[in-house]
C-alpha cells in the first residue's frame, strides 16, 4: 500500500511489503586480519590531512538547495566553491561511519577528468562535515528538461551524453561507482558536461535518518534510475544495515534513464505510482519506446542500457562508440527523415 506524506517530495511503501532504509552498509575500515592496517591507516591520515579544510576559512554564502544528504552553499574558498554542509543530527559519534566518509574522500580526491566537478577538500571535524567543490555554473540537465522544459535536439544530446559516458568510464576505470547518476546530478555549461556527487550514497549514513517507522521512504525521481537487481532487493531487504547493490552495471541502467529523459524530455514510466514501477521494473518490464520517433541505434542504446540482466549491459566504452556511430548512420545519410530526434541539425 502507498501513502503519500505530507512531505509531498517523497512517497512511502509499506515496509511489510518493501523493507528498505537509507542508507547502506558502512564497511568496517579497520580490517583486523589486515597487516597493513595500521600502516594504511596512518598514511591516510597524513593525507586527510592535506585535504581538510577548517570550517572557519570557508566563506559560506547562500543557500542553493537542500538534497538527501545536506545543505549546498554557494561559498567563497580561493574563489567560488559549493560547499555541501552535511545533515548530521549529532550522529557523527560513530567513529566507524566517520572513517567510512574520510575514506570516501579519499577516493574521491583522486578524480581528475574534465567531466566530473572537482573535489576540492573537506571539513572533517565534527559536527561540520563538508564537502568542498568546484562551483558549477549552469542548470542542471534536470532543470534543462523538466523545469525549463528546454527541447534538447539530438545532436546536443548526443553530445552530452558521450561527456557523461567519458566521465563515468574514467569514474569505472577507477573502480569508483557513482550510485547516485541522475539529471539532477548532472550540471551544463556552455555544452560542457560536469557530473557531480559520485560516490556519496555512503555518506547517508552520517545524514539524519530518512526512514519513517515502518515505511520506505522513496525520494521522487529516484525510483526511475534504480536497476531491476536494486529494485528487487529493496523487496527483498530484511536487515537495515544491508547496503543496497550497486555496482558498475547499476550506473549503466541510470545512465540509460538520463539518455531517455535526454531524448523524450521526459521520465520513463511517468505519472504512473511508486509500487506500478517497482513491480515492473523488478519483473523486466521496459517503458515502451513505441511512441518514440527515434532511430534505431539510439533506442538500441537505451534498451542495452536497461536489460533486465546486469551482465549484459554494455560498458561506457560501448556506450561511447555506439553514440559515435548515430550521427554517420542515420542523421546524415536521411536528413528528410520525418522525426524530430533524428534530424541532423544543431541544437
Ligand atoms: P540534488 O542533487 O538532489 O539536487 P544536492 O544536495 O546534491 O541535491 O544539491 C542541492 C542543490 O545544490 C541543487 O540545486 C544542486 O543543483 C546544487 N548544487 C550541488 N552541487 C553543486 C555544485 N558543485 N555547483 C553548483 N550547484 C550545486
Ligand atoms: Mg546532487
Amino acid at each position: 500500500s502507498t501513502n503519500t506524506s505530507n512531505d509531498s517530495d517523497r512517497t512511502l511503501i509499506d515496509s511489510n511489503t518493501y523493507e528498505h532504509t537509507l542508507p547502506g552498509r558502512v564497511d568496517s575500515v579497520d580490517s583486523q586480519d589486515d597487516p597493513f592496517s595500521w600502516n594504511r591507516q596512518n598514511s591516510l591520515a597524513a593525507t586527510m590531512k592535506e585535504w581538510d579544510i577548517p570550517f572557519n576559512d570557508l566563506h559560506v554564502g547562500e543557500a542553493i538547495g537542500k538534497g538527501r544528504i545536506g545543505t549546498v552553499y554557494k561559498g567563497l574558498w580561493h574563489g567560488d566553491v559549493a560547499i555541501k554542509l552535511l545533515d548530521t543530527g549529532g550522529s557523527t559519534d560513530n567513529e566507524a561511519q566517520l572513517a567510512a566518509f574520510k575514506l570516501e574522500l579519499a577516493i574521491l580526491r583522486k578524480t581528475r577528468h574534465e567531466n566530473l566537478v572537482l573535489f576540492m577538500g573537506a571539513c572533517m571535524t565534527p559536527p561540520r562535515l563538508a564537502i568542498v567543490t568546484s562551483f558549477c555554473k549552469g542548470q542542471t540537465l534536470y532543470t534543462m528538461i523538466h523545469l525549463n522544459k528546454t527541447t534538447i535536439k539530438i545532436n546536443k544530446a548526443i553530445t552530452v551524453a558521450s561527456q557523461i559516458a567519458q566521465g563515468m568510464s574514467y569514474l569505472h576505470a577507477r573502480s569508483i561507482i557513482h550510485k547516485d547518476l541522475r539529471t539532477k546530478n548532472i550540471f551544463v555549461d556552455c555544452g560542457k558536461v560536469i557530473i557531480t556527487d559520485f560516490g556519496l550514497f555512503h555518506v547517508t549514513k552520517l545524514c539524519r535518518g530518512t526512514k519513517k517507522d515502518n515505511w520506505l521512504s522513496v525520494p521522487k525521481g529516484w525510483l526511475c534510475y534504480l536497476a531491476p537487481e536494486i529494485i528487487r532487493s529493496l523487496k527483498a531487504m530484511q536487515q537495515s544495515q544491508t547496503d543496497l547493490p550497486f555496482t558498475k552495471m547499476s550506473d549503466l541502467y541510470a545512465f540509460g534513464t538520463v539518455w531517455y529523459e535526454l531524448l523524450c524530455n521526459d521520465w520513463p514510466f511517468r505519472s504512473q505510482p511508486c509500487e506500478t514501477v517497482i513491480w515492473q521494473v523488478g519483473r523486466g518490464i521496459k517503458q515502451s519506446l513505441s511512441t518514440v520517433t527515434a532511430p534505431r541505434e539510439v533506442k538500441e542504446i537505451l534498451m542495452s542500457c536497461w536489460t533486465f540482466r546486469a551482465a549484459d549491459r554494455p560498458d561506457f566504452a560501448q556506450i561511447t562508440k555506439a553514440l559515435g556511430r548515430i550521427p554517420q548512420t542515420r542523421l546524415i545519410r536521411s536528413p528528410s527523415h520525418p522525426c524530430q530526434l533524428s534530424r541532423a541539425t544543431d541544437a
